[in-house]
């Protein structure tokens, strides 16, 4: 067996026996759920996508659809004018939380309903089905495949929905919402019932984690910045009110939804997911919690934990007849820069005085700005002379 997949299996079974917890009920089609699905996808930065469990099995998509719709409205009008209707600040509150910022209206964050419903409100389109087609768009692109509604579940959804359609009218009397209440919400329900499997959300989430790229497809779904914009947003708000303590302990963007996915992104590394519909008491998946917090334990994935390699460029040394050659390639980070000038400086130092060198960086895959500063501020205090290319 693959050893990446052994893994997963293993960390599959670990948390398998944990019944705790109840599926969603308060919207009537989620609960006729068999609660004992269990399922985990990953996918690297080659675009395999390797899963485990009930892989197979759909689901609806729920507030998961919340990060992907906010990218593209990002995309298409601009972090300014997705704030002027939606914050940026963790809630600490449930996700159904019926509260506005005092004086503007604003919901706290596009991750809770009220913020997903003024984000959902800014898709353009003349009516439902357009808006819907778009946001299908843009959510199919994510996962590489064609997704679509689940329409017993949008009309559960559509049909119990009230406390979101409470919020829907309370938001445009303040202005955050300009399309019709009916429409924005009726559009919310139905991205909320969108079908995807563990593999799909695993693929959607590496495409956040390789800067808007699905490693897939190969298709840029969106810009690096709102890629990056998106994850901060998970990396704050995309829990709920346990968003802090899984920053803590899992030290992932993520997101998760009421029918018990649950996704996370390790940036440049991985998209993982995972699928259990028991949840606990903030409408968290319990095992899909587990999973991924165990996931990023072994694996070594919390954000904030040191990283040896992070923007270390290959350095490859040539001697030629006209001098020694240093070519840089991969990617350059300000603390590699100073890494970088060690060697440099190793070097000049063992230079046989009137020889030069020569310091490439064209094949620089990626170069931080200021790391290029700064090496070049360094290199005229050397006690050689270095000719940077670039
Ligand atoms: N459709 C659900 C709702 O609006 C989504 C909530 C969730 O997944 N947390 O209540």
């Amino acid at each position: 067996m693959d050893p990446i997949v052994a893994l997963m299996q293993q960390v599959v079974d670990d948390v398998s026996d944990d019944d705790s917890g109840s599926p969603a009920s308060y919207i009537p089609e989620l609960a006729t759920v068999d609660p004992d699905r269990l399922a985990f996808a990953v996918v690297g930065p080659r675009g395999i996508v390797r899963s485990v469990g009930d892989d197979e099995v759909e689901f609806t998509i729920q507030s998961i659809s919340k990060p992907f719709v906010l990218a593209h409205v990002l995309s298409r009008q601009g972090l300014d004018a997705v704030m002027k209707r939606v914050g940026t600040e963790p809630s600490g509150e449930p996700f159904n939380a019926i509260s506005l910022e005092e004086g503007t209206g604003r919901p706290e964050n596009p991750m809770v309903n009220a913020g997903a419903i003024a984000t959902t409100g800014m898709v353009e389109g003349a009516d439902v089905a357009e808006r819907t087609r778009r946001i299908l768009e843009t959510l199919s692109a994510f996962a590489g495949r064609e997704l679509r509604v689940d329409e017993s579940v949008y009309r559960s959804e559509s049909t119990t929905g009230d406390r979101n359609r409470a919020l829907g009218h309370l938001m445009r009397s303040y202005g955050i919402v300009d399309a019709p209440v009916d429409v924005a919400l009726e559009t919310y329900f139905r991205q909320c019932s969108i079908l995807v499997t563990v593999r799909d959300l695993s693929v959607m989430a590496s495409t956040l984690a390789f800067g808007g790229v699905n490693p897939v497809t190969g298709e840029r779904v969106a810009s690096e910045r709102v890629a990056r914009d998106v994850l901060s947003i998970m990396s704050s708000c995309g829990m709920y009110d346990f968003s802090g303590e899984w920053l803590l302990r899992v030290g992932l963007p993520a997101k998760s939804g009421v029918s018990g996915g649950v996704l996370a992104v390790a940036p440049s590394q991985f998209g993982v997911a995972a699928f259990s519909p028991r949840l606990d008491r903030h409408g968290n998946s319990v095992r899909g919690q587990a999973i991924v917090a165990t996931m990023s334990d072994r694996m070594g994935m919390h954000l904030l934990e040191p990283h040896e390699s992070i923007s270390q460029p290959i350095v490859d040394i040539t001697e030629t007849p006209e001098g020694r050659v240093i070519r840089l390639s991969g990617e350059l980070g300000f603390a590699a820069a100073e890494r970088v000038l060690a060697v440099l400086r190793d070097l000049a130092v063992a230079t046989p005085s009137g020889s030069t060198i020569s310091l490439d960086a064209r094949e620089l895959a990626r170069s931080h700005p200021a790391a290029l500063v700064a090496l070049k501020v360094e290199l005229d205090g050397l006690p050689a002379s270095i000719t940077l290319l670039e």
